[in-house]
């Protein structure tokens, strides 16, 4: 990796760190060293000499940052109701002051008034906070690349990835698309609930990326659907490389509470051509995909053109 990739890579880190501190009237200790944690496994999961990767890790970053607005969010939430809370109770004991003959009704309301005044201007200003950073989450989340519960590209990518080969007209090399769809998976969620399915989401796209080439492309698809794009390889080593994504996802087992999960996938290869567009592939990927699933499931099929 070059200097100035790693430059630009904490050149990001710490704007982004600066800015999560600005966006919260009282951030913690905890939450920025949650942060550089974060950055630092970012760090090292790139891969040498892979831009692809430095841009992956920078909106990681990202990433790391609507952790921290969501987190800052609820507790602005948290603070609001508080005071809404302490207000009734100022106005029910306002109730039993007036009922009583002993006190200066008129210096307690006018006190009562005062802190009312100042929960009131407190609780707009959290509102507001709130309103703004709900609208930066908005923004972050159309712009960002990343599926933020695997931390693969997201389906955005996908499609402006594979148009904008498209729209090329035509390459040079051979790429070859792969739809994998995870076998029973609701079985894992019906039976050990949807964190259990999360984290078999989150373990199914790390084996990926530990696998795969720098230039190969991992996607997350739709919800257990991810797609692969493998570029400058033939025929064979699609195959080759298919069934070895088939097994070593059904080799390697993920411990949840104790409990051993084990998952299978199913997948649909076929390879791009000249004059393809992203619904030619998905269609193709997809037929080979449903003979994968209704010949048994755990296996490959292609689709050629
Ligand atoms: P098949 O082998 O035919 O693919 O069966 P399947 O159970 O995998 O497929 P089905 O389409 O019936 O169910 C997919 C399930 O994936 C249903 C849905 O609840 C679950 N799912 C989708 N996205 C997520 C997610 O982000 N997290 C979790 N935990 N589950 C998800
Ligand atoms: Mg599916
Ligand atoms: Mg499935």
């Amino acid at each position: 990796m070059k200097k100035d990739d790693l430059k630009s890579l904490v050149t990001q880190l710490c704007n982004d760190l600066l800015d999560n501190i600005d966006a919260q009237e009282h951030p913690t200790k905890d939450q920025i060293a949650e942060y550089l944690q974060d950055s630092a496994l970012t760090i090292q999961s790139i891969h040498e000499n892979d831009m692809d990767t430095v841009e992956h890790a920078k909106e990681a970053f990202t990433n790391a940052y609507k952790i921290i607005a969501e987190q800052g969010i609820s507790s602005y939430q948290e603070t609001s109701d508080k005071f809404l809370d302490l207000t009734e109770q100022h106005q029910a004991s306002l109730e039993e002051y007036k009922k009583s003959s002993l006190v200066d009704i008129q210096t307690i309301t006018a006190k009562f008034d005062e802190i009312h005044q100042h929960m009131t201007h407190e609780i707009e200003k959290a509102n507001n906070v709130i309103n703004s950073l709900q609208d930066k989450i908005k923004n972050l989340e159309e712009s960002s690349q990343l599926d933020p519960l695997t931390k693969v590209f997201n389906r955005r990518a996908l499609n402006s990835y594979v148009n904008q080969i498209c729209d090329k007209g035509e390459i040079t090399h051979e790429m070859h698309f792969l739809i994998l769809d995870i076998d029973d998976f609701k079985n894992i969620n019906d039976t050990y609930g949807h964190v259990a399915g999360d984290k078999v989401l989150i373990f199914l796209a790390n084996l990926l990326k530990k696998t795969l080439r720098d230039g190969d492309k991992i996607f997350r698809y739709g919800g257990e659907e991810f797609v692969i794009i493998l570029n400058r390889i033939d025929h064979e080593d699609c195959l080759n490389i298919s069934e070895r994504v088939l097994k070593l996802i059904s080799s390697n087992k993920l411990i949840y509470k104790g409990t051993t999960l084990q998952v299978t996938v199913s997948i649909g290869t076929t390879q791009y051509h000249n004059g393809d567009t992203m619904e030619d592939l998905v269609e193709r990927a997809d037929k080979a995909l449903y003979r994968s699933k209704s010949n048994g499931k755990n296996q490959m099929n292609v689709e050629k053109k």
